[in-house]
């Protein structure tokens, strides 16, 4: 495919005149725009592309195609979970009957529909030994400061004014800390001991000092280095001891689907990402579902709509009101409902049984890779992994080669990267999950292929360093990307 015969831009395809369509006859029986009121007239023209049918065809299908997603590659992202999205559930979320819905419609118009959405807040409530799920945030970073928001509301219910502290490991998803300051709340950091674990010595000696002010604690588990947390139960009795509330970050929930249920272990609030645990393709920024379950006796606080069953347990009603201790509304209307169409789909077609193994199958397959690549690659911390794992660089480090240049080399073989640089705690960390659903082969290609990689770098370190070679567009300069984007076609050519 030669993608410079296309152009990179539709806008440099352009060309005065040039037509790819007729606009269909108006109700005032032609389209004069005179026939417009004023206001709605634009008093300068649109700059807009100008082409024929096969230019825009063959331009935006030519683009597509360099797209890499989980539908044409193996896609190793640790802590976002890019998982298989069955066709099933697009199918399903494309039905006419769902798509076509109107968020207002009256409730006796849409049982279906609201029923999944029922049924969805039900599963989870299920799946994680909660008493109630909202729905409604869009993201998982939009759970947590929902989650946040109901745990001060909690305190703020019971006049304890001072808990405006929240305690994070160093570990945490960098959303967690953003969230609490979004939510008004200070953070604490808790170390980790050298297994990657709470250190619950020092979280003592910081509820030694702060006990009266801290909201909540937050976990995430298994944490961000793959590793499930082993002293959960006394930290949830200390946080609970002081008067805070355990949030859990459940947003790669998957190996503990059907296995152990956060409710039991002591926590208060959480949320999932059913776009990475419930499979949903993601990513460029969305969509995303981050429902955030509360224990009993918080389900008061819960933001507004809700989807609630009548009195006579017959229909399902859509609920704003009746509600003086909600959050209100966090969103507009329901949430991100195709998200949770799908998420449904998924655990409806896997069903109870079938649920409980995407966890040993994610584990099974992080810790294969893991031990078979531990000889060429660093392992910070070793034993056995959940879903995902973390290597801080190649084992030598004498090339000089990074894990930017692996990442990038990978492109070359025609894998996604797995993640980089994080989390934070080692300086040359290559995150890597598999997900449960990839096949022994597959695997197994991957694991070659970063033995591969590893021999390159000793035998040929410039290869690796100026991947990647075989992709539209090679090495770009990101710390420019980021810091001067130009993002649109005016822009560029002002810069011109
Ligand atoms: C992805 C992720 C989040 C944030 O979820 P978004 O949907 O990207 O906002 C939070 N915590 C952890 C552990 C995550 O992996």
């Amino acid at each position: 495919m030669n993608n410079k015969l296309y152009g990179n831009l539709i806008f440099e395809l352009s060309r005065p005149g040039r037509k790819g369509y007729s606009l269909p006859k108006n109700s005032f029986g032609d389209y004069n725009v005179d026939s417009l009121p004023d206001f709605m007239k634009r008093s300068e023209e649109a700059t807009l592309p100008e082409c024929d049918e096969m230019t825009v065809v063959r331009h935006y299908t030519n683009h597509s195609a360099n797209n890499f997603g989980v539908n044409n590659g193996f896609y190793p992202l640790g802590s976002c979970t890019m998982k298989y999205n069955p066709v099933i559930n697009e199918e399903i979320a494309s039905m006419k009957e769902f798509a076509g819905l109107h968020p207002l419609q009256p409730a006796d118009t849409c049982q279906g529909a609201l029923e999944v959405y029922y049924g969805v807040q039900q599963s989870l409530a299920a799946l994680t030994g909660l008493s109630e799920f909202t729905l409604n945030p869009c993201a998982g970073a939009h759970g947590e400061l929902t989650g946040l928001m109901i745990i001060r509301a909690y305190h703020e219910s019971r006049n304890d004014l001072k808990r405006t502290k929240v305690i994070i490991p160093d570990s945490a998803h960098g959303t967690n800390p953003a969230s609490a300051a979004v939510c008004g709340l200070e953070v604490i950091e808790v170390k980790s001991t050298a297994e990657g674990l709470v250190e619950v010595a020092d979280l003592k000696e910081l509820l030694a000092d702060h006990s009266e002010e801290i909201a909540a604690m937050m976990m995430t588990n298994p944490n961000t280095l793959g590793l499930f947390e082993k002293e959960i139960p006394e930290i949830a009795k200390l946080i609970h001891e002081c008067g805070g509330l355990m949030y859990y970050d459940g947003a790669n929930l998957n190996p503990m689907l059907g296995v152990s249920r956060p409710g039991d272990m002591g926590f208060d609030v959480m949320h999932i990402n059913l776009h990475k645990t419930f499979s949903t393709p993601h990513g460029g920024g969305g969509p995303g579902s981050g429902p955030v379950g509360v224990r009993e006796g918080l389900e008061q606080f819960l933001p507004t709509p809700r989807v609630v069953m009548d009195e006579e347990n017959e229909m399902l009603k859509v609920e704003t009101g009746n509600y003086d201790k909600s959050l209100g509304s966090v969103g507009a209307f329901f949430g991100n409902f195709g998200v949770i169409l799908r998420a449904y789909t998924y655990i409806l077609s896997l069903g109870r049984d079938n649920v409980k193994m995407v966890g040993p199958l994610a584990t099974l397959n992080a810790n294969y890779i893991k031990e078979s690549l531990k000889d060429f690659y660093e392992l910070p911390i070793g034993g056995l992994c959940k879903h995902e794992f973390v290597f801080d660089g190649l084992k030598d480090k004498s090339t000089g080669v990074t894990t930017m240049d692996v990442a990038k080399r990978l492109l070359d073989y025609g894998y996604h990267a797995p993640t980089i640089y994080f989390p934070l705690l080692f300086h040359e960390s290559l995150m890597i999950e598999p997900t449960e659903n990839e096949s022994k082969e597959t695997i197994d290609g991957f694991i070659s292929v970063m033995k591969t990689i590893a021999q390159e770098a000793k035998e040929n370190p410039e290869l690796v360093k100026s991947a990647p070679h075989n992709t539209p567009i090679g090495r770009v300069d990101d710390v420019l990307a980021a810091k001067h984007p130009v993002v649109t076609f005016k822009q560029m050519q002002d810069e011109k």
